[in-house]
């Protein structure tokens, strides 16, 4: 249905595309259904949660570092040395999935979709928006 695409410029990222999204929705003149938000990277991933407050991305990029130390002897750093990259990206999950009413998210007050670069910085990362109608 509509494609998103982004250049990033930091190596960790937390990109806000709630407008965006809702942009290929309105376009898409559907009232109810189903949007999937999807992103075929594997070092990228979409989350839905606050992005209001810079501090909060600051938060969840140094909390997944906790989680997942960089170089920790991974052994997918001896092809291309970014291991820990993809064991974020496989956490967080590659898509999400939001209801639509009145043509509008269904979101929360204090969500937003957001693609995560985690290994930045990259040029053409894609965001697929696909709507389903109910
Ligand atoms: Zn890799």
């Amino acid at each position: 249905m509509g494609n998103i695409i982004l250049n990033t410029d930091e190596h960790k990222q937390i990109i806000n595309i709630t407008e965006q999204v809702q942009d290929i929705v309105s376009k898409t003149r559907i009232k109810q259904g189903i949007c999937s938000v999807f992103t075929p990277h594997a070092t990228g991933a979409i989350i839905i949660n606050e992005n209001y407050d810079r501090g909060l991305c600051n938060d969840i990029i140094r909390a997944l570092n906790m989680i997942v130390e960089e170089h920790a002897d991974w052994e997918h750093d001896k092809i291309d040395n970014n291991a820990a990259s993809h064991i974020k990206a496989a956490i967080l999950g590659p898509s999400e999935t939001v209801h639509i009413k009145d043509g509008k998210l269904q979101l929360g007050q204090w969500q937003d979709i957001s693609f995560i670069e985690l290994d930045g910085p990259r040029s053409g990362r894609r965001i697929m928006v696909e709507v389903i109608e109910q």
